[in-house]
């Protein structure tokens, strides 16, 4: 079944508050990894209309700045009102150009929806401080200010939270933004920059680009000295290269990067609980989410009875097109992510590894790869050492909890981990002990737009969500003042 979407499928670059095609006129194609098949074109921005997008977002900026929270409190509420009320089509939207499964998809818009609820809510708690210098002679005055004119970019995994994680602290703060998201799935970035403007969003406030050279483009604004931040969502090796480009101009930066969640089931744990956290932890998204369980680490008493309720429940999914109400698990998004995680599974198999559910591509039009369990997976593996971002779970037999918390921590990456036992001092124990952002402990979910989002290690520099989001986008003025 493929339902009709309200939202236009044709788009140009948002600029300044008006639609404008690119410099070339030249579109980039958007594909439904589903049947491969295009389903709509943007605008392919080159440095020169990224440059206009930087005019567009300085010359709203002091305006934007000057606005009273309140008023942006209430426009950033109207567009949770309002994506809310289009949920519907931007999850159908959402379904179409990256694949996932709708119940997925509209389970992002509602969650994307909520970081505007949040933001307009924090958007009238900026707060300062004030106290007196130890030696007496002044007061130390702190405010915050918004930063400035921003850069957003965005990955294709969650393309409506990823942009509104960003954009509602943003504008919370008093910023004014270029957003661009990734090419794969742009035409939800889009239709939420269309909501943005009926709620009452001023022109140039947000402005959205989408372009074939990423790199070329970011460069131009990162280039540009009226850009004083930028936020980024998106692999660890992208990332590394914007903090580089953001060295040259002294950019303020926050980077949610990639992850290698470990899910750890101890042999006291609720082993229904860990299984429904693991079906979540894992599938979300297809397995397609920074925050997807990558490595499961159960312990013995418990592995063989996990391993193969986890087989049963992963072999049982629906597997098929994103936009048809049954499936439960969509596509990858292309044919490289299915060449990557056939690539991961074929060599775990090939070093030990036994396959107990899927280990396999789908042979249909469309980037299908079968729901995945495998067990006696070796240490040498590379899906252990790497984001599988596939419907894949490993599973690896552990004895003692230290040699749990090691094998959690023997990773680069640090974004976030699933801990699964009855004893709350152990679980306790091991959530400080694991080198992460973020701890799930006996959940299979930790977003929430009110928490504080991000990574340690290589996982990023800073957190989205909660007070700390909008503080992303402000920086400390400190005022000395003889009283
Ligand atoms: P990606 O790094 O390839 O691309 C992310 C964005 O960066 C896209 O908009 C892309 O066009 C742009 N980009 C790519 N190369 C660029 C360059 N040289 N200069 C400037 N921009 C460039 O990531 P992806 O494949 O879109 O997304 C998957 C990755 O994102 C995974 O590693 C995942 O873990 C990570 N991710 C992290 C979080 C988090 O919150 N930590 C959330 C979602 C996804």
């Amino acid at each position: 079944m493929r339902n009709a979407t309200p939202v236009p499928i044709a788009c140009d670059l948002f600029i300044g508050g008006r639609w404008t095609a690119s410099e070339t006129g030249r579109h980039i194609d958007v594909l439904d990894p589903s049947t491969e098949k295009t389903i709509g074109s943007v605008a392919d921005a080159t440095p020169a209309d990224a440059l206009r997008a930087v005019d567009a977002a300085a010359q709203a900026a002091d305006g934007w700045a000057a606005t009273a929270p309140r008023q942006r409190s209430e426009i950033l509420r109207r567009c949770y009102e309002l994506m809310v009320r289009d949920a519907d089509a931007l999850a159908s939207l959402i379904s179409r150009e990256n694949g996932k499964a709708l119940c997925d998809a509209k389970a992002e818009v509602l969650y994307a929806a909520e970081f505007f609820r949040w933001f307009a809510e924090e958007a009238v708690r900026i707060q300062g401080d004030i106290g007196m210098a130890p030696g007496g002679a002044s007061r130390i005055v702190v405010q915050y200010q918004p930063v400035g004119v921003a850069l957003l970019i965005t990955p294709w995994n969650f393309p409506a939270a990823m942009a509104t994680r960003k954009i509602a602290p943003a504008l919370a703060a008093g910023c004014t933004c270029i957003l661009k998201p990734a090419t794969e799935t742009p035409l939800t970035a889009y239709a939420v920059v269309r909501l943005l403007a009926e709620a009452g969003v001023p022109d140039g406030v947000v402005n959205v680009i989408t372009s074939s050279t990423a790199s070329k483009v970011s460069n131009a604004i990162l280039e540009d000295r009226r850009v004083r931040k930028l936020s980024f969502t998106g692999s660890t090796e992208v990332g590394r290269i914007l903090l580089r480009k953001a060295a040259d101009a002294v950019i303020n930066c926050s980077m949610e990067l990639g992850g290698n969640a470990p899910f750890v089931v101890f042999d006291d744990a609720d082993i229904d609980a860990a299984i429904d956290g693991a079906m979540v932890a894992k599938m979300r998204n297809g397995g397609e989410a920074c925050t997807a369980a990558n490595r499961f680490y159960v312990q013995r008493a418990v592995a063989a009875e996990f391993a193969q309720r986890l087989a049963s429940r992963m072999g049982d999914l629906v597997v098929g097109d994103g936009v048809d109400p049954r499936t439960q698990c969509g596509p990858l998004v292309n044919a490289a992510a299915v060449a990557k995680v056939g690539a991961l599974v074929d060599d775990a198999v090939r070093k030990g590894a036994r396959i107990l559910a899927g280990g396999r591509a789908l042979e249909r039009d469309g980037h299908f790869y079968l729901p995945t369990v495998l067990t006696d997976v070796p240490p040498d593996a590379d899906l252990l050492g790497e984001e599988i971002f596939g419907p894949v779970a490993p599973v690896v037999v552990f004895d003692r909890e230290e040699e749990a918390i090691a094998l959690a921590n023997a990773t680069e990456y640090g974004l976030v981990a699933y801990v699964f036992t009855r004893d709350l001092a152990r679980g306790l124990r091991v959530s400080e002990r694991i080198e992460s952002g973020m701890v799930a402990l006996n959940r299979g979910l930790v977003s929430d737009p009110a928490a504080p989002f991000g990574g340690v290690k290589q996982s990023g520099l800073g957190r989205e969500g909660a007070h700390h989001g909008m503080l992303e986008f402000m920086e400390a003025k400190y005022i000395s003042v003889a009283w």
